[in-house]
């Protein structure tokens, strides 16, 4: 489980913030703002070593910095990485990829976590921030900025000073999938990480907001494995549904629903920021 030195990189190409150099993708600990991981973080070469890495994860910096190096799926391994290579939008090609998974963003001291689905090729894969980057992104953050959790309405890139104040950003899969589909295996890997989010977190966390469905049922699995007590029938996701799950120790956590913030869904108002800005208020109730 150590680093791989054959991962193809091109490049150098200027930072946008910052305009140091970094190769594409971008080789843990060489200078990229907010990198969690160094030349010795382990790496996750299959399923089994996800579950060796994030179980021996015992910070929350740990546990950023393991997934932010992962390998376990070899074709969102290859996606990733080809995109940040060679398949860059047009109007990114000067710029470097980080090309890796996204770790999670926010405060350490969260007691919400936000689960999305999963990392956009020419955003969080482009800019090593979870939501960052596109417009999904935008949406978010100037809403989490409206609600008092974010420091500033957007969300540019690692380095450009963003804090969040009582919220975690995590998603059910950290890699940038083809068409923004994962498979079943790669969920079932990926859950593992986040399943280790959440008992970091432990019994600060309060409130579990999901955007999207794949996120609600991520939530419902790393938790089921977790084994803590989820209703039955296993609550059913909506826009503002809620739940309430019982950790081992029989601490309470609200699930709470929110339709993703993808342009699909904001360019139609099926989502509108006034919608998204009460589910944000709710989460402090
Ligand atoms: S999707 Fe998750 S488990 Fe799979 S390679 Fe990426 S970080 Fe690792």
């Amino acid at each position: 489980m150590t680093q791989d030195d054959d991962v193809v990189r091109v490049g150098p190409d200027p930072h946008p913030l910052t305009h140091d150099p970094f190769l594409s993708p971008v080789p843990p600990g060489t200078g990229w703002p907010t990198d969690p991981a160094d030349a010795s973080t382990p790496v996750a070469h299959t399923a089994d070593d996800v579950a060796a890495l994030a179980a021996d994860a015992h910070t929350l910096a740990d546990l950023d910095a393991r997934v932010s190096v992962c390998r376990a799926c070899p074709r969102l391994v290859e996606w990733r990485e080809t995109v940040a290579r060679q398949d860059r939008r047009a109007s990114f090609a000067d710029e470097p990829y980080w090309g890796r998974p996204g770790p999670s963003f926010g405060d350490p001291d969260a007691d919400t976590l936000i689960v999305g689905l999963a990392p956009a090729a020419n955003g969080t894969n482009r800019t090593g921030r979870m939501f960052t980057g596109d417009a999904s992104g935008d949406f978010l953050y100037a809403a989490l900025h409206r609600t008092g959790y974010a420091s500033q309405p957007t969300s540019v890139g690692a380095g450009d000073g963003l804090e969040l104040d009582g919220i975690r950003i995590a998603a059910a899969v950290r890699c940038a999938p083809p068409a923004n589909v994962p498979t079943p295996a790669e969920r079932a890997t990926c859950a593992t990480w986040l399943g280790r989010d959440l008992e970091l977190l432990g019994d600060r966390l309060r409130v579990i907001m999901t955007l999207g469905e794949i996120g609600w049922r991520g939530v419902l699995a790393a938790t089921t494995t977790l084994g803590w007590v989820v209703p039955r029938p296993r609550p059913r996701f909506g826009h503002a549904a809620e739940a309430t799950l019982h950790t081992p120790t029989g601490h309470p956590v609200r699930l709470v629903g929110c339709y993703h913030v993808s342009p699909h869904n904001t360019y139609t108002k099926r989502l509108t920021p006034a919608m998204l800005d009460d589910v944000l208020t709710s989460l402090r109730h």
